[in-house]
Parts: structure tokens; C-alpha cells; sequence
């Protein structure tokens, strides 16, 4: 979700902020703009819609700045114009801010500032911010913003400046992300790493209801009650080249294509095949407590949901683990009981994913055990999670989830594998799950290696403006992920459901206009879901069929089939998931989508 970015240093700040939002796109926005200090004057300058809009604004102005802030906004408060994105000013424009959050009492405070003749010129929640300090400013900024912060509710990604103060940046957060990067003679910060590799790979992240000052050759961390925050910096371990696309036109095709690495990865160095078994290191502190667990809470959002969704049968089948998977917005206000041994395990890909936070806060406070999956290392979840697991799987920048939901399944596996043998796996069973997750990277380049033919579907259905996805059991999250990736990127209605359950209702929509993508591997479920095929084919709807190599019943139903290798039943969706990908990406193309940056949608949902 929103990006936020500050640089202050010796080169020229607007270049490095430009560049810095470029980088922060993929997070979703609707505006942008920044703030700098240029030749002992601030300039602000802000637009609604792409960030080529700034630059076209930009072109003409020739400012020399060592300072400043840049922001792209998701709106929340206030239609996206030119006035409500950031950074907001006060009166005198000398205090400048971003905001990456929701000011919750921010009316209240509005009404109080305009009494007191303060005059607002957006209609968003973050301009208080702006008033606020300068109510309270006395000469120095850091005092002015930590009594700003003590009147605001909400949550806050912050960064601001004051023009008579141009040696520093202050910074702030609860519940938003923001990293400082410690460059030689510059420091930067940013709601996200992938803004500031290019000039740094030591980071600070900063955690909930701490405030910190930049200053080009130096950084202070405090609480919000100033008592100071010592912490090392960490060396990110990714490079600006994960960033690029590397030749492929958009990023979620990169990411796609990379899933035969990224899949290896998943499991690299954590299986031993002889003995049958995984091993996670970041769950060795935990070990003796996930061996007595009985009960695991999956939370997550999205495409990390249905993850979670392909965990519970991968538990069921290996585990005597009972297994719910909850969505992270919902479980967040439910009231539910951890007992004894429950463990709460929160699945995000940014790791700053605001339900997830949440959930995992609300499943501490009630005694739980909480693990996390992320893929970003020092994010948020991996902090304050007791143990977890890294997918290791680089950035992903495409909005739509590809490379880390096969990386997230593949990781469930290991997990249960290696709960599974304390309990009632045989070494024998385990190794035949080992060798099947082994054949994974290889069997997923065969899928991508017929592509095209994808694209031939694609290009045949693209047209339809609705889609129905089925699948049994460990297919039914695999529907759901299919017609979500459809949905998210390419606009068409899509809808996941159990093949089962189509006679209960879905069945009402099916005609020639309104394709059926059927996932039916050779699995337990395989001729309930041809039966489930054959009421769709009745009802005259055209049917895309995912299917194993070798099918011969689904070639008499339909011509259009995707084969994918035959792998052990609960490792088929990751197989079928990825022709899934594809198929929902060339019909994006075709539709002439924006495929990296679908209309709403933000990579790293950071809001409630
Ligand atoms: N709530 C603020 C607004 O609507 C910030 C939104 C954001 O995080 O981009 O302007």
C-alpha cells in the first residue's frame, strides 16, 4: 500500500526520490508528489495518477535539493486529487508530511485546529498531522511531532520535515512500515527496502510507537517517551537485480518464470531424504512445543489464505495436528479460545500485511504460540512472531501473488512433513513425499515450457466477462486461487467453488457464456469431479480442463486441456496452480490490462 520515501544526503534528493518512488509503485497507489529543501526554500509538487505525471512536472523545474520527501498514495480519506496527496503543509508551508496510515480521530482534531484558525486544504486525514505540530512547534521539530503523536490515533508511517530545520527528517511509526537505510554520508528511509537497494543494504527497521531523526551523517531511534533505541543494522539480502524485470515485459511473468528457483528454494537445505524428514530451522527453538501442538490456526490473507487453506490438507494427511485456517480480517474481531498447545501460524508474503498483524497480536495476547511465514526478512511478522519460516524466494513486485503462494504451499508441506514424522508418518511415507517435492522445480519448468499453448486458451476466452473455477478437496483452494488471480488482473468476474457444491446453487449460472476451468488431476477425487465436469458440459458451458498427463476422459469432454505432470495428491495444486497463472495473465494481456498494477489494488496491504 502507499509508499513513502525520504532522502538526506549530498546528492541531488529529487533524482533519488523519483527513482525511490518508481521502485514503490508496484505497493499500489492513485497519487503522488514530494516535498523538498531547494536553496533554502521547500517545494512541494503533487499530481494524481502515475508517477511519469510528477516527472512531467518535474521536467521543466531545475532545483538543486541534499533533502526531502516523496509519497504515493492509496487513498483513504478524501477522493485521490492533486490536494489530497501528500505531502500536506501547514499554513506557512513550512512543515511538510507524509503519511502512510489512518489518522482515526482525525475529525475531531480538525474541527479543534480550524477553530483555532487553522485553514485545511484537503479533505484527508493526514493534513491534522501537518496543523498539529506546527500548534505545537517551538523552535524544534522533534518535541512538535512526539506532542502530535500523543494526540493521534491510528496508525502512522510518517516522515516530515520543517524548512527552518533542513538538517533533518523525522520519522515515525505504529502499524506502518518504515526502514531507515544508513548510506556513507546519506541516510534514507522508506515504507519498503526494494526503495533504497541502490544505495544501501544496511537497514534499520524501526518497530510500532518508536520516532527516529535523520540526518545525513547520522540517526537516532527513540520511544515515543524518548528513552533511546539501540539496534544493529541487518544486511538485506537481496540485491537491486531481483528488482528488474530481466527482459520479461511485466513483472508477474518474471515471477512466474521464476518458480522452478524459488520452489527450490522453498525446501533447499531443509529436507534430509534418507531419514524421510524436514528440518526448518527457524523452528528448531519451538520444536518441543510444535511436537505436543494439537491445534494449529493458520491466519492470513489472499492468495495466502488459500495457502493456508492447502496447509489443512496436507496436516490432516501427515499430522494429528486439527488444522483451522482463518481469514486475518475476520479472526482479528472473532472471539476465539487458543487452549493448551494451540499455535497460531500468520502467512504473508510482505510480512506487514495489517490484518495478519492483528490476528497474531489478538492470538499472543490469549496465550497462543505464534509463528509466522513471510518472505520479507526483518518484516514486521518475522519480528514479532516467537518463530517462523523465510520463503526465501527474493522479491515479488507483481501486485498478483505468484512465486510465494507455490512457495508458501511447498513450505506447508515441509512443515507438516516434519510434524508429521514425531506423529504418524512412516519414514517410508515420508521419503515418497520428499522425493515428489523434489521433482516439483522440474516437473513446474515442463508447465512453463508450454506456455504458448496457454496462451492459445487465453487468447479463445479472454472476451468472456465470467468464469467458474471448480476443484475437489485440495483443487477446491486451487479454484479459488485460480479465479482470484483472474479477477485481480485482467478485471473478469471469476468465482472458486467446490465442484461438489455447483448443484447447490453456482449452477444457475453456467451457459455458453460463462466458461467452467475445471482442475481434475488423477487424484482420490478424480471421477467425482469428471461427474461434477459432466453437469457443466450438460448445462452447454465451454470447459478449460487442468488436468495430468495422459487424461483420456477429459479429452473426450473438451478440447481445451492443460496438462500438468502427476505428482502426489496434495502437490498437485501446486502443479495446476501455475498454468492457472498463466492463463489469468495472457487474458490480462489480451484485455490490455495493467498487469503489474491492477486498478485498486496495493502489494503489501498495510491498512485495516
Ligand atoms: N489516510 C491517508 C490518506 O488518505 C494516507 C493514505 C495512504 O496510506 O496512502 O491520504
Amino acid at each position: 500500500m502507499c509508499g513513502i520515501i525520504a532522502y538526506i544526503g549530498e546528492k541531488n534528493s529529487v533524482q533519488i526520490l523519483m527513482e525511490g518512488l518508481k521502485r514503490l509503485e508496484y505497493r499500489g497507489y492513485d497519487s503522488c508528489g514530494l516535498a523538498v529543501m531547494a536553496e533554502g526554500a521547500p517545494y512541494c509538487v503533487k499530481t494524481t495518477g502515475r508517477i511519469i505525471n510528477l516527472e512531467k512536472k518535474l521536467a521543466n523545474v531545475n532545483i538543486s535539493s541534499r533533502m526531502g520527501i516523496a509519497h504515493t498514495r492509496w487513498a483513504t480519506h478524501g477522493k485521490p486529487s492533486e490536494e489530497n496527496a501528500h505531502p500536506h503543509f501547514n499554513k506557512d508551508h513550512t512543515i511538510f508530511v507524509i503519511h502512510n496510515g489512518i489518522i482515526e480521530n482525525y475529525a475531531i482534531l480538525k474541527r479543534e485546529l480550524m477553530k483555532l484558525g487553522h485553514p485545511f486544504s484537503s479533505e484527508t486525514d493526514t493534513e491534522v498531522i501537518a496543523h498539529l505540530i506546527e500548534e505545537f512547534y517551538d523552535g524544534e521539530l522533534l518535541p512538535a511531532v512526539l506532542k502530535c503523536l500523543d494526540k493521534i490515533t491510528g496508525t502512522f508511517g510518517l516522515a516530515v520535515f520543517h524548512a527552518e530545520e533542513p538538517d533533518q527528517i523525522v520519522l515515525a511509526r505504529r502499524g506502518s512500515p518504515l526502514v531507515i537505510g544508513l548510506g556513507r554520508n546519506e541516510m534514507l528511509a522508506a515504507s519498503d527496502v526494494n526503495a533504497i537497494l541502490r544505495h544501501t543494504d544496511k537497514v534499520i527497521y524501526l518497530d510500532d510507537d518508536e520516532v527516529a531523526v535523520i540526518r545525513r551523517d547520522g540517526f537516532q531511534i527513540m520511544s515515543l517517551t524518548q528513552e533511546t533505541v539501540y539496534r544493529t543494522p541487518e544486511k538485506v539480502e537481496w540485491q537491486i537485480a531481483d528488482t528488474e524485470k530481466d527482459g520479461y515485459p511485466h513483472y508477474m511473468l518474471k515471477e512466474i518464470f521464476e518458480q522452478p528457483e524459488t520452489v527450490l528454494n522453498a525446501f533447499r537445505g531443509r529436507i534430509i531424504p534418507e531419514e524421510g524428514v524436514s528440518k526448518l530451522g527457524g523452528l528448531e527453538p519451538v520444536i518441543d512445543q510444535l511436537k505436543h501442538m494439537k491445534r494449529l490456526i493458520v491466519v492470513a490473507c489472499g492468495t495466502s489464505y488459500h495457502a493456508g487453506l492447502l496447509g489443512q490438507y496436507m496436516f490432516e494427511k501427515m499430522t494429528d495436528v486439527d488444522v483451522d485456517v482463518e481469514i486475518a480480517s475476520e479472526f482479528r474481531y472473532r472471539n476465539v479460545h487458543p487452549h493448551d498447545g494451540t499455535v497460531v501460524l500468520a502467512i504473508s508474503q510482505s510480512g506487514e500485511t495489517a490484518d495478519s498483524i492483528a490476528a497474531l497480536r489478538e492470538a499472543r495476547r490469549k496465550g497462543a504460540l505464534t509463528l509466522g511465514m513471510v518472505n520479507t526478512v526483518g518484516s514486521t511478522i518475522a519480528r514479532e512472531t516467537v518463530a517462523g519460516i523465510y520463503n526465501h524466494a527474493g522479491p515479488e513486485i507483481g501486485v498478483a501473488s505468484t512465486k510465494i503462494f507455490t512457495s508458501q504451499v511447498v513450505i506447508l508441506a515441509l512443515f507438516a512433513l516434519l510434524l508429521g514424522r514425531y506423529q504418524k508418518l512412516s519414514m517410508t511415507d515420508g521419503a515418497g513425499i520428499i522425493r515428489a517435492i523434489q521433482q516439483l522445480p522440474e516437473q513446474i519448468s515442463h508447465i512453463l515450457d508450454r506456455a504458448d499453448h496457454i496462451r492459445a486458451i487465453a487468447q479463445k476466452y479472454y472476451k468472456y466477462n465470467s468464469f467458474l473455477f471448480i476443484g475437489r478437496m485440495c483443487n477446491y483452494p486451487t479454484a479459488l486461487e485460480g479465479a482470484l488471480k483472474l479477477k485481480e488482473i485482467s478485471y473478469i468476474h471469476a468465482e472458486g467453488y467446490p465442484a461438489g457444491e455447483l448443484k447447490h446453487g453456482p449452477i444457475a449460472l453456467l451457459s455458453p457464456h460463462c466458461p467452467v476451468v475445471a482442475v481434475c488431476p488423477q487424484d482420490s477425487m478424480y471421477e467425482k469431479t469428471i461427474s461434477n465436469i459432466k453437469e457443466v458440459e450438460a448445462r452447454s458451458a465451454n470447459i478449460i480442463a487442468v488436468c495430468t498427463e495422459g487424461d483420456d476422459k477429459l479429452t473426450e469432454i473438451t478440447r481445451d486441456i492443460i496438462e500438468v505432470p502427476a505428482t502426489v495428491e496434495f502437490l498437485n495444486p501446486v502443479l495446476c496452480n501455475v498454468p492457472l497463472q498463466l492463463l489469468a495473465y495472457y487474458c490480462a494481456l489480451y484485455r490490455g490490462c495493467e498487469i503489474d498494477k491492477p486498478r485498486n489494488l496495493a502489494k503489501s496491504v498495510t491498512v485495516e
